[in-house]
């Protein structure tokens, strides 16, 4: 199956300049979502995961009928005041300022296998970012799975050397 041509690009969004990997289309295609998850799991079988990772919020719905199919666990990594339990926060830079991601404290056990996973690795600020929340607390970071990876903007240089998974290229 062509997941790339299930994924719509739209240019000029949310600014000018940039082309947009639209991830609905992909999504509302009944046999397309089942194939997308089904190659993640494929590929990330061998990490074998205590819990999976997705970040806000498309991470989320890639990552949680992966952690279902992997008989794994599934932990969100949210924007700031989103988690109503004490958090770990983490820091990264954006093109202009800084954001901020946090995940609960009590979500898992120094020393559980964990997979992160979004839709997109572009400048690899977010993933890099859960990267280092994950592995500050003690947890082994087995791999990161993304469905797209723009490869011109190098995303994999600021992730951990972990495996990483992805299934199309821009
Ligand atoms: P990065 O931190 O690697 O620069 O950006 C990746 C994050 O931004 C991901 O969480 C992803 O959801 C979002 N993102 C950036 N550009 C796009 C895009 O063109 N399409 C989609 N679907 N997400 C994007």
């Amino acid at each position: 199956m062509d997941i790339k041509a299930l994924i719509r690009e739209i240019p000029d969004f949310p600014k000018p300049g940039i082309v947009f990997k639209d991830i609905t289309t992909l999504l509302q295609d009944p046999a397309g979502l089942k194939y997308t998850i089904d190659l993640l799991a494929e590929k990330c079988g061998a990490f074998a995961p205590d819990y999976i990772v997705g970040m806000e919020s498309r991470g989320f719905i890639f990552g949680t009928p992966l952690a279902y199919r992997m008989g794994a666990g599934f932990i969100p990594v949210r924007k700031p005041g989103k988690l109503p339990a004490a958090v770990h926060s983490v820091e990264y830079e954006l093109e202009y300022g800084t954001d901020c991601l946090e995940m609960h404290k009590d979500a898992f056990t120094t020393g559980c296998r964990i997979l992160i996973v979004d839709d997109l690795i572009a400048t690899g600020g977010t993933a890099g970012a859960t990267a280092k929340l994950v592995q500050n607390i003690g947890c082994e970071l087995v791999g990161c799975a993304f469905v797209i990876e723009l490869t011109a903007l190098k995303g994999r240089q600021r992730l951990p050397d972990v495996p990483i998974v992805t299934l199309v290229e821009y």
